[in-house]
Parts: C-alpha cells; structure tokens; sequence
C-alpha cells in the first residue's frame, strides 16, 4: 500500500492508543466528538442499545465524571453542568416555562436572575411576580392559576436574608408548582435543597463549588426525571460546560467540606467582630443572633458560610471610602474563593435597579458585601478595622 502522507500521519497517529490509564484525577477529554466502528454502532447508539459518547455538546467523559460528583454533594439522582450559573439558570426556566406560564421570584434575589426574568423572559411573554420576603411567609397565598414556577435564593445575595425552603417546598408541592432554590450562597456543605424539599437545585459553581476563581460555570441537580428534561433543553440551548473546566471544577470540589468548614469559623469571626464596632451600622450574617433569619438559617443550614455583608454610615460615598481602603480584601466581584474580595453591591450586583427595585430587594448604597477567603483570621480583621478609619 502506498504510504500515508505526512500530514495525514501527524494528524490521526496516537489517536487508538487506549484511553484507560487509571488516572487518580479526572482525565480531561479535550475533544468534541467521539469515533464509531460502523453505521451500525451508531444506530444502536441512536437507538440506546450501545452505551457510549456522541458529540461533547451532548455528554463527556469529564463533563460527566464531574456532574457525577456533584449529583453526590446534592444527594441527588441527577445533576448537570453549564458554561455558568446564568446558562444553568436559563436552561432551567426555559426548559419548564412557555408562554402564558408564570414564574414566582422573590423580590429579593441575586440581580442577575432579576434581570434574566425582568428583560428576558417578559419578552417570551413569560409573565413573572417578584414578591417580598414578608409576602413569602405566606407562599400558598401567592400562587395564581398560571403559577408554573417558584425560585428562591438563601441565603439571598447580598443582604443574606433566608427564605424558609422547607415551607416555600411544601406549598409548592401541595400547589403543584415546581420549586427551584439557588443554593449558591450556601453550597451543598451548608444546606442541602433536596432534603429541604424542593424540586430542583441550582448553583453558580464559579463561587464555592469550584472556589478558586478561575472556572465559570453553573449546575442543576434533582430527580432523574425532571433533570433528563434540562439536559435535553440544554443540547438545544447549547450551553454546556467545557471539559477542562469541569476537570478544574471537580478539582476544586476535592476541598470544598474542608473549605467551607473554614470559611463558616472566619465568617463568625469577622461578623462578630464587625457587629462590636461602633463604626458600623449593620451586619448581615445569618449567624448572628441579630440577622432577622436567624432561626431559618439555624433549622436548616449547618453552616452560616463566609459571606459578611455590612452597611456603614454616608451611603455610596461611605461605603467607597471604606472600600478603596482595604489592601488585603480585594477589590472584585464574585464570591467564594480561597482569596478574600470585596464588592459595592449597588455598583456591581445590584447595578441597574431602580430605587424601588433596591428597596424591596432590601439592598442599600451603604452596604459593603466580603466573600472572605481562606487568609488568617486575624489578617482579615486588621484589615477591616484599618479600612473602616478613625
Ligand atoms: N446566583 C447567585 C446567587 C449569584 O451570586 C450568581 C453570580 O454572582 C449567579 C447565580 C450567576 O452565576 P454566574 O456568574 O456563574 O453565571
């Protein structure tokens, strides 16, 4: 036979070598698609009788590995990755709701879920009710008969105010409602939705889950049934997580309990300590005896996390002096890495809401939201109580 040109041996040599190596870490499986031996494996693929990989768009070997580690921490049958937590979020409404359908939301919630329903779904003629955390004591009394949907957030973004789960879960069930809860402020560390009650889980895996700030992506766990649901949806939508940052993020999950654990004893510390300061105006810590939903927080987190919001006096231009300040919290948006940062939530967040929309999110000019990372304890006090001045 006539040799093969170069090129053509460069290209396809190595490429039968057999993939199993029995690797400690997750193999990353860096291609698109994947090689069949005829058209007949690929009809019984078609056709389930062959169980192996298509197209990466639909499954991959690391992709899965990775939401198999996930589906664990969530106890749950099933969970999916996206290319972040908006994709996840996205995926997730488009995947239930149609026209017509309405979707409950509290009022209070991270401000890009806000503007998703807001601007994006208004448009699919989704209608939507943003409701407050007092209207929500009384769920069952907000549903309409076009209710399809209800999404919580807790602890919510940036105030960490907590929504009863368990209460919000049952009225939803007892209404035939699907109920979906952001766990991303917590993590499965600190409070498990499934438990809880609710149908589905959903997370931004950029914060703790992958915890190093270098992986945007996002995740939806739940019942077998309703996740194979979002996974067909998200072939259509497209907005899978690519496999070497799912290897990064289950790297990341290895130390996810030993970092919350951490992140729950610095997080206590430096609420209590700001909550002592005569300097402050607020804390917003649901650990802290004086957080409104103290005992929500307690009956059903088993950590209060590493996030500490606080409000000081002169709005905006209070909260900036204290926040150009700081020299070992960075300035920077996110949450829920090993580096301690710092955000203006009416500038970052919550940027592009209208006075009323802050108020009911009860989100104010003057608060300062820290992601305390994994520095010294005492490090980070000292250098709060230089920022906040004399
Ligand atoms: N949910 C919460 C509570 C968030 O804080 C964020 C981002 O800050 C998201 C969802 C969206 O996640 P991502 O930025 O990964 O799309």
């Amino acid at each position: 036979m006539k040799p093969r040109g170069l090129s053509t041996e460069l290209i396809h040599r190595g490429e039968d070598v057999p993939v199993r190596a029995d690797a400690v870490g997750v193999p990353i499986y860096e291609t698109t698609t994947f090689l069949f031996e005829n058209a007949d494996e690929v009809r019984r693929y078609q056709e389930g009788k062959v169980s192996k990989y298509l197209y990466s768009r639909y499954a991959n070997p690391t992709v899965v590995a990775t939401e198999q580690k996930l589906a664990a921490l969530d106890r749950a049958e099933s969970a999916l990755v996206f290319a972040s937590g908006m994709a996840a979020s996205s995926t997730l409404m488009l995947t239930f709701l149609k026209p017509g359908d309405e979707l409950l939301c509290s009022a209070a919630i991270y401000g890009g879920t806000f503007h998703l329903i807001h601007d994006v779904l208004s448009t699919l003629q989704i209608g939507f009710r943003f409701a407050t955390l007092d209207e929500f004591e009384r769920p069952a009394s907000l549903f309409g008969p076009k209710t399809r949907m209800c999404w919580v957030e807790s602890p919510i973004n940036p105030t960490l105010r907590c929504v009863d789960v368990a209460r919000v879960a049952n009225a939803c069930r007892d209404a035939g409602v699907l109920s979906v809860l952001d766990n991303t402020f917590a993590s499965p560390i600190n409070q498990q939705p499934l438990a809880l009650g609710v149908d589905l889980a959903m997370q931004s895996a950029t914060k703790y889950l992958n915890g190093h700030a270098d992986v945007t992506a996002g995740v939806v766990s739940g019942p077998r049934a309703l996740v194979q649901k979002v996974d067909l949806m998200r072939r259509y939508l497209g907005g899978v997580l690519d496999p070497m940052a799912a290897f990064a993020l289950a790297r990341g999950l290895k130390t996810l309990p030993v970092r919350i654990a951490r992140h729950n004893e610095t997080g206590g510390k430096v609420a209590r300590f700001l909550e002592g300061d005569r300097r402050v105006q607020r804390v917003y810590y649901p650990g802290l005896e004086s957080h409104p939903d103290h005992a929500i927080a307690q009956a059903q987190m088993s950590g209060f996390g590493g996030m500490v919001t606080f409000e000081v006096a002169g709005g905006l231009d209070g909260a900036s002096r204290v926040f150009d300040r700081l020299r070992l919290i960075r300035r920077a948006t996110s949450l829920g890495g090993v580096d301690s940062l710092v955000s203006l939530p009416v500038l970052t967040s919550h940027y592009n809401y209208s006075d009323e929309d802050l108020r009911r999110a009860g989100v104010t000019a003057g608060m300062l939201r820290v992601s305390l990372g994994l520095e010294d304890e005492a490090d980070l006090i000292e250098d709060l109580d230089q920022a906040l001045g004399s």
